[in-house]
């Protein structure tokens, strides 16, 4: 036979799944020694059977009930239905997963019309004992025969005010007595019957009417809001009561071990002197700091930090805590692991480390990726979020949330930004010529192209919020209009954007802002600790790098050359470059490139301070670069100084129809090598200046885009002999090296041969991506949504590493390469590389590092943290 009544004495904190987290909590103070009034709890299991018996008690639960009440009895040498010394009890709600003030809860089960006459003499306190009885006798109403609180309330008002009084401690046990009968008589109004006056049937009706909360409308919502599985069932804990209302020197509260704002290590919580669990609630009166407690009553006060640290010890966790002060003594009601903000988190966990209540490996184990996220990004709040729902979804490209009116070009996003407004950025697909307004967007939306558009990348490297491919949206950018199924908005109309789950709302949401902690400093030097390989970033810029170096990256991984040309005097001469048609016309652009890059690279080499860079060639796929409409192309023309006519003539040259895999990386390179020999003059000369100064510096040039071993001897003959020649003239020995991406699958499949040409490698996972599935970067998201929904893809290959192509692909390269070069570096530099799933199947096959966009490193040094400590204890076990 089911047992479905488990004592405090059977129960402990790991049967939370049967008790609920109350009881199990319960169950595991008392084992642990604090106060907690006796007691004992209906497993969920009861609860499931209860409904599967068509909300009907399981046949014998009536007779175990009471079997348990027996032994509560003799526990509190009390009787249930004694009139010398009546027991009286609650009957608490306790689900799995915490549903604060979902479902229901009923005191002071027991009293009735004798009982309450002999608690009042036995106490001298006919005031107490009447708070008790008009206390059920409205929460019972309440909860079981759902009489609306506000028909006691009115009554409970009104008659203060006839006494003159505002407090509910300031009336009498006389006022007390005849609110109870008044109380009665609404009872029997609304429920057609007496209030009962047999304790056992009050529980019995009360313990039903608990199960039957758990499909009130407001736990429903709560728990489909939450992903909580309705199949769960509520526990009911069934407990002796102690009484906060029992005078002065009584009180209820409840309060964190910790400050849950900001972690400080400080108790944090409120108490009522001479009040119940709802009052604190209700706040009809005003609760009292915690702190107080110290001051009127300080023993009760020492003995509550004493458990209060007792059981941060024992949980590991910061607890939130209810307890009672019944006649000057201490009990603890509920325990458990306290909600708090993911910088109050991290502070906790560091403090937990620092006072060795934690060791590194566990507090690696218990940061969660969502908690980085949250402390470095902005976000709105989930519970504003449950409310409302999202004007349009699209992929979530860049994490982090923002609110601002929209606006459809770059011009426009400048020119609000310079009034101060909140700037939300709309585009189709993102081009450099964007550049200007995103940098002063609050959050970026595209209606095309997926996680590795340009729109994602360079997002993702601002650290913007922004939510790419929302392929749903119809933008008219000339009309200024944002078009949905569900409405229509125009410029300078407000969005809500969430670009870590990818909705945008109309609703202006308030934000949670967030700062770097010097706790989140220390995590990121643990993190660095425990992993066994190293993260780099991508930057493009000595700020993006700085940040990435303030999140601890060990160096770059990937500067991608193009992205330096997005300031406007830049990409007119890159526009040039790539529009001129002979080696003469290219001089000019590339003279001047040369001059910006010079100076670019000196600034990395100088942030980096002797860390390693790597900088690869230009691979500027032609679309990215190239003017769309016509006001874009009359001012190139005009700019470049050449007539409409000459400019649609070389476009349609240039015109491709895949550009992604077209002219670009090496193969443009192949077809004008003064590019990249311009690209590694700048880097050797910049390198050269810090070498005068001292500094070792040990460029790494990339090449991207190479398919074939072929290529790449070429190229790099072409460029040592360039690079040999500077040196030479320079008289100088400066140290450096040449290598690939692999990004095309060709480079994998002859990984053996590329790797006697390089000197390291670097996995592009983007373009590896889409060759290996044969799926456009920039046309993915128009198909993918549905490919997802049709559980045909268990994610986005863009946004997560496909272990089963992708990964073994890769896999396959490095074996082969480490067999042909045991010493090859190799790293991913992809957008995977900032995914902590894929991150953690990098560190599986081998990879020395991986590098990914700045905000990102310190999710992928989380991921290489568990990672390593998994690896290791695999190693031990
Ligand atoms: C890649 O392909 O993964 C890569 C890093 O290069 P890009 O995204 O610039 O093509
Ligand atoms: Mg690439």
């Amino acid at each position: 036979m089911e047992k479905y009544i488990y004592s405090f004495a059977e129960g402990k904190k790991e049967m939370k799944q049967l008790l609920g987290g109350k009881g199990a909590n319960l169950a595991e103070m008392k084992r642990l020694g604090l106060p907690v009034p006796d007691g004992f709890t209906l497993t969920t299991t009861c609860c499931l059977a209860y409904y599967e018996n068509g909300k009907v008690f399981p046949d014998t639960l009536g007779t175990t009930i009471a079997e348990s009440l027996k032994t509560l009895e003799q526990q509190t040498h009390k009787g249930f239905r004694s009139l010398e010394a009546p027991l009286l009890i609650s009957v608490r709600s306790g689900s799995v997963r915490s549903m604060p003030g979902m479902m229901d809860t009923i005191l002071n089960i027991g009293l009735n019309g004798d009982t309450v006459k002999m608690l009042a003499s036995q106490t001298g306190d006919k005031r107490f004992a009447y708070d008790c009885y008009r206390r059920l006798i409205q929460m019972f109403g309440n909860v079981v025969y759902s009489i609306p609180a506000e028909a006691f309330e009115i009554v409970l008002t009104h008659l203060k005010e006839q006494r003159g009084i505002q407090l509910d401690t300031e009336l009498t046990g006389d006022d007390l007595h005849s609110l109870t009968i008044e109380y009665q008589h609404i009872f029997r109004q609304k429920t057609g019957r007496r209030f009962p006056q047999d304790p056992m049937q009050q529980l019995l009706l009360a313990t039903q009417a608990v199960f039957n909360s758990w499909y009130n409308p407001r736990a429903i919502t709560y728990r489909q809001l939450n992903n909580i599985d309705e199949h769960l069932g509520t526990a009911v804990t069934i407990q002796e009561m102690v009484f906060g209302n029992n005078g002065t020197d009584s009180g209820t509260g409840v309060c964190f071990t910790r400050n849950p704002s900001n972690g400080e290590k400080k108790l944090y919580g409120e108490f009522l002197l001479n009040a119940q669990g709802e009052d604190v609630v209700a706040g009809i009166r005003t609760p009292q700091p915690i702190s107080d407690l110290a001051v009127t009553m300080p023993t009760i006060y020492a003995e509550f930090e004493r458990c209060a640290a007792l059981l941060e010890q024992h949980y590991q966790e910061m607890q939130d805590i209810e307890f009672t002060i019944d006649n000057g003594q201490l009990y603890f009601l509920q325990t458990r692991n306290g909600k708090r903000t993911a910088s109050a988190a991290i502070q906790i966990l560091m403090d937990f480390l620092a006072e060795g209540l934690l060791t590194k490996e566990e507090v690696v184990d218990k940061v969660t990726f969502d908690m980085m996220e949250q402390a470095l990004h902005p976000s709105f709040s989930e519970e504003e979020l449950a409310e409302h729902s999202p004007f349009a979804i699209g992929l979530p490209a860049s994490p982090g949330a923002a609110v601002g009116r929209i606006y459809f070009s770059a011009e426009a996003a400048q020119l609000a930004s310079e009034n101060d407004e909140a700037v939300i950025l709309v585009r189709q697909e993102t081009s450099p010529e964007d550049i200007t307004g995103m940098i002063v967007s609050e959050a970026i939306i595209t209606s095309r192209g997926g996680m590795t558009s340009h729109a994602a990348v360079v997002a993702r490297g601002m650290g913007t919020p922004c939510v790419a491919g929302c392929h749903d949206l119809i933008i008219n950018a000339e009309k200024q209009t944002l078009t949905h199924p569900s409405g229509q908005l125009k410029e300078g109309d407000w969005l809500a954007v969430d670009g870590s789950s990818g909705k945008i709302y109309t609703h202006v949401f308030e934000l949670t802002q967030t700062a770097i902690t010097p706790a989140f400093e220390q995590l990121m030097v643990l993190l660095t600790d425990m992993s066994d390989i190293d993260v780099r970033a991508n930057a493009d810029t000595a700020t993006d790098l700085q940040t990435a170096l303030s999140f601890g990256a060990t160096g770059v991984g990937l500067t991608r050359t193009e992205h330096m040309f997005f300031a406007p005097e830049r990409l007119i001469e890159m526009r040039r470059l790539i529009l001129a048609d002979t080696a003469t016309a290219r001089e000019i652009p590339l003279n001047k490139l040369q001059h910006f890059q010079t100076s670019d690279f000196e600034e990395l080499f100088r942030c980096a301070n002797e860390r390693p860079l790597t900088i690869r060639l230009l691979d500027p796929p032609y679309h990215e670069f190239l003017p769309h409409d016509i006001s874009e192309k009359n001012a190139l023309a005009k700019a470049l100084s050449i007539s409409k006519t000459q400019l649609d003539q070389r476009l349609s040259e240039l015109q491709e129809s895949n550009p992604m895999m077209g002219h670009r990386g090496i193969r443009l390179a192949m077809s004008y090598p003064e590019i990249y020999k311009m690209q590694v003059t700048a880097i050797i000369n910049s390198a050269l200046v810090l070498e005068d100064e001292g500094l070792t510096v040990i460029p790494e040039i990339m090449i991207p885009l190479v398919g074939s071993v072929t290529e790449l001897k070429w190229m790099r003959h072409y460029l040592e002999t360039a690079i040999t020649e500077l040196l030479v003239e320079k008289n100088s020995h400066l140290t450096y090296k040449i290598g690939t991406m692999i990004e095309i699958p060709r480079a994998c499949l002859t990984a053996h041969e590329i790797a006697d040409t390089a000197d390291f490698f670097s996995f592009g996972t983007n373009d590896l991506t889409q060759l290996v599935y044969g799926f456009s970067r920039d046309d993915v998201a128009k198909f993918l949504p549905l490919y997802l929904e049709k559980g045909l893809l268990p994610h986005d290959p863009f946004q997560t590493i496909d272990i089963d192509g992708v990964g073994q692909l890769m896999k396959q390269a490095i074996t082969l390469a480490k067999k042909a070069q045991p010493q090859l570096k190799i790293g991913v530099c992809g957008e995977l590389g900032g995914d902590p799933e894929s991150v953690a199947y990098f560190h599986s096959i081998g990879v020395d590092y991986v590098s990914c966009s700045p905000f990102r490193v310190p999710l992928a040094k989380l991921a290489l943290a568990k990672a390593s400590i998994e690896a290791e204890t695999f190693i031990v076990i």
